[in-house]
């Protein structure tokens, strides 16, 4: 049985002041969720992963928002592994559709820190999600196929295991257009397939996330679609009051 996941997005939001307020604020929610078997998490900038991760409850995962896959060296502006791990943080997003669109990243680069990452057990949650223009053109299922594929290429069954998939279609975040939970639901069962054409039975196990204007109002119609092991919900999860409403519309 995969356990729903809940994780916050807060991309280049919140001083860190913020930050340890909002990570206070959770704790019981934490509680909340634990007890109901579901996991919450959130994603603030390496500036507030440390104060996060000391004020939030230990049942509350905390993610970077991306890593270098170096563990040192000359690549000025970049955090690496170990510098995640010393704070205790072993989740970190991947592909991020903004990361995709601005800084080049590419399906051989985030299989080169998804490497680097399960190298280091820690777990990846891994985006990935067609345009607008894709989605017009009809080809959704070509596109994230190829960021699956090319991605997790070379993978073990035993490293995917830890792995986190999030569907997000580009065209859905952020714009208040949010993909059915029909399509939610074919193109995360399609990822499914993939995952086990490629690794097997492990298939069954790896949680696949949907992203994109997810809101309290909508959270628990993309839960309740079979291949939807939870969301990836970025402009929802800033404030307390909203992320509360994100988990107890789930439970
Ligand atoms: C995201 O950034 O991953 C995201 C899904 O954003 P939003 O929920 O604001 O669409």
């Amino acid at each position: 049985m995969r356990k729903k996941l809940l994780l916050g997005n807060w991309k280049m939001n919140k001083l860190a002041s913020e930050a340890k307020e909002f990570a206070l604020a959770s704790v019981p929610f934490a509680a909340l969720a634990k007890k109901n078997n579901i996991e919450i998490g959130v994603a603030p900038t390496y500036l507030s992963l440390a104060t996060v991760k000391e004020h939030a409850s230990k049942d509350m995962i905390v993610a970077a928002q991306n890593v270098h896959f170096m563990d040192h060296g000359a690549y000025t502006g970049e955090v690496s592994i170990p510098m995640l791990k010393e704070f205790g943080i072993d989740w970190v997003i991947i592909g991020h559709s903004e990361r995709r669109a601005y800084d080049n990243e590419t399906n051989e680069k985030c299989h080169e820190k998804m490497k680097a990452l399960f190298e280091n057990n820690m777990v990846p949650v891994y985006c990935v999600g067609e345009t607008l223009a894709e989605f017009d053109a009809g080809k959704t299922k070509e596109v994230v196929g190829k960021q699956v594929k090319e991605g997790l290429k070379d993978f073990t069954a035993e490293q995917v295991a830890r792995l986190v998939v999030a569907y997000e279609p580009v065209w859905s975040i952020g714009t208040g257009k949010n993909a059915s939970s029909e399509i939610a639901q074919d193109i995360c069962s399609y990822i499914r397939s993939i995952l086990k054409e490629m690794f097997g039975g492990v298939a069954e196990e790896i949680r696949i996330l949907y992203g994109g204007s997810v809101k309290p109002v909508n959270v628990k119609e993309y839960l309740s679609c079979p291949d939807v092991d939870g969301a990836l919900v970025g402009g929802a999860s800033l404030k307390i009051e909203s992320f509360e409403e994100l988990l107890t519309n789930i439970l």
